[in-house]
């Protein structure tokens, strides 16, 4: 028998399933120039991806490794030259995280049978997901998070939690100081030069018509170059990516947050490295608890809870469409081009970047596309364009589910629709906004607010049964006849002017 292995390009761990699988085995990475023009990639994420393949052929190649790296149109063709080539009689890949791929997999002709090994890039195995999620009522994150705190014994005494807390939320939701020279001083993120193998992906991707700048391209390519931006988030941003983590600020991108999500979705890192790094400088250098406990929940408890719901739920998840909401995505999401500033600083950000941070995807981007109305598919494409760590895995659960509600309450209790209250207590962009972020109605008034109103009455009934916001819907009820059909006016008029 002469097995082959076949290394995706999200799959980059010398230790992933299927090269453990066969120490000696030769490897192929393809590189599929039909596959990126099957949807909108930002440009940043092309030459993340590629550049990062290329540059783990080489490190195989140092550990000894065959290796044969193709550029080809398609997948098929290159695979099948190389399995009558090498005389391959099995073909292994590590299961893919994204359903379509998995899906592609099985429709590819192959001289040779192909075997899938258990996906290794995750802590909990789909299996396991399933055992804890069988038979629960509600698929809560709070308490998937509780077991995986005490499944790998992350800060736990015993059975009880450090701080004898599981949560420090509350401890985490700080706006940003009113001006900056009151104490918000994020350090600068870590970039790196793009070296020559960068380079030149970064003239191919030139070429290519898609989503977003190519320039400047600052990620890191390389497992030692992600190591180095996890020492760097340990040492110098973890200590105060708690308080900060919901605020928004102009012309600060990153604030503290972590930038680790390209590398662990591409095998870079590892999640229970990245885990136990801060759980280690919490123990070593008495970082504080809000802080560290705050991180270790995203990765032990979101990301992971988002992939296990992502492999339980149905095929047919990703055409959710709890609110029939089928307005199309406005152009300005491609340029950035609005008066809305929130959105437009979110925007544009991800077209520099190709990343924008946790509150800015939900409680901007779709939080407007969800009061707005818009196709959640549409949505979720346009997300899947914007950003550098999009996956299908990782943005069904986040943008049908936990933005938009097109799951109709799976993942979250109840939708994160909010007014432009939050947005001016959370960040500093309505001060430099052409609307007026305390108004409803009127020419000036601010879209979130109209439209926050008129999503609670177009809704109403399917919100009250929720039952989590009668508050807000008693609200809704003082409200005159007349202002809300001010408001349905204004978000009429609103789609009216949207070129189609
Ligand atoms: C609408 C929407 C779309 C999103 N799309 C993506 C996406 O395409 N890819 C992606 O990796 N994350 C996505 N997220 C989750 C989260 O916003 C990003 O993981 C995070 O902003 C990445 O930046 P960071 O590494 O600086 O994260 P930090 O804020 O520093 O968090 C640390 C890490 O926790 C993990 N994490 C935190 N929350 C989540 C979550 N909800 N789902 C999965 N992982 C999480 C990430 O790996 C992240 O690197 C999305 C969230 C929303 C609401
Ligand atoms: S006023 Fe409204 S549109 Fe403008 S920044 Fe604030 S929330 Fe956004």
């Amino acid at each position: 028998m002469t097995v082959g292995i076949w290394v995706l390009g999200d799959q980059l761990w010398q230790h992933q399933a299927a090269l453990a699988s066969d120490p000696t085995a030769s490897v192929i990475l393809v590189e599929s120039r039909q596959h990126s023009t099957e949807r909108r990639y930002h440009r940043q994420k092309l030459v993340l991806v590629w550049s990062a393949m290329r540059h783990f052929a080489a490190e195989l190649e140092s550990a000894g490794r065959t290796v044969t790296y193709k550029i080809a149109d398609d997948f098929a063709a290159p695979l099948r030259q190389w399995i009558k080539q090498q005389k391959i009689t099995e073909l292994r890949v590590m299961e893919p995280a994204d359903r379509p791929f998995a899906r592609f997999l099985s429709t590819l002709a192959l001289p040779c049978p192909l075997t899938l090994v258990p996906n290794n890039h995750f802590l909990w195995s789909v299996d396991e997901f399933k055992q804890w999620a069988d038979g629960r009522k509600r698929l809560l994150m709070e308490s998937f998070y509780r077991e995986g705190r005490k499944r790998y014994g992350v800060l736990m005494e015993g059975a009880t939690p450090i701080g004898d807390q599981w949560n420090y939320d509350k401890e985490n939701r700080k706006p940003p100081p009113k001006n900056k020279q009151q104490g918000i001083n994020p350090p600068s993120p870590q970039w790196f030069n793009p070296d020559d193998i960068t380079q030149q992906v970064m003239q191919t991707v030139a070429e290519l018509d898609t989503f977003g700048n190519l320039e400047p391209f600052g990620w890191a390519v390389t497992r030692s170059q992600a190591l180095h931006v996890l020492d760097y988030f340990i040492n110098v941003r973890l200590a105060t990516f708690g308080p900060y983590q919901d605020a928004m600020v102009t012309g600060e991108d990153t604030l503290w947050h972590a930038l680790l999500s390209p590398y662990l979705n591409i095998g870079l890192l590892q999640p229970l490295e990245v885990i136990q790094a801060a759980e280690t400088a919490y123990k070593q250098q008495n970082l504080p608890l809000n802080s560290v406990e705050g991180f270790i929940r995203q990765v032990l408890g979101w990301r992971e809870y988002m992939r296990g719901l992502y492999s339980y739920v149905d095929e047919d998840y990703p055409q959710g469409n709890y609110f029939n909401h089928q307005h199309p995505l406005p152009d300005f999401f491609w340029t950035g081009d609005t008066p809305m500033n929130c959105l437009h600083q979110s925007i544009d950000q991800a077209k520099r970047t190709g990343y924008n941070h946790h509150i800015q995807r939900l409680m901007i981007l779709s939080n407007f596309a969800l009061i707005a109305g818009l196709s959640p598919q549409a949505v979720e494409a346009w997300f899947h364009a914007a950003f550098i760590d999009a996956y299908d895995w990782v943005m069904q659960t986040n943008v049908i589910g936990m933005g938009l509600f097109a799951d109709g309450g799976t993942l979250a209790t109840k939708p994160y629709a909010a007014s432009a209250n939050y947005v001016n207590r959370m960040s500093d962009y309505c001060k430099g906004c052409h609307y007026n972020p305390k108004t409803r109605t009127g020419e000036r008034a601010c879209p979130f607010n109209f439209f926050y109103w008129d999503f609670l009455a177009r809704h109403r009934d399917i919100l009250q049964s929720q039952g989590r916001m009668n508050f807000i819907l008693r609200n809704l009820d003082k409200m005159s006849m007349e202002e809300y059909a001010a408001i349905r006016d204004n978000a009429r008029e609103w789609h009216a002017q949207q070129p189609s």
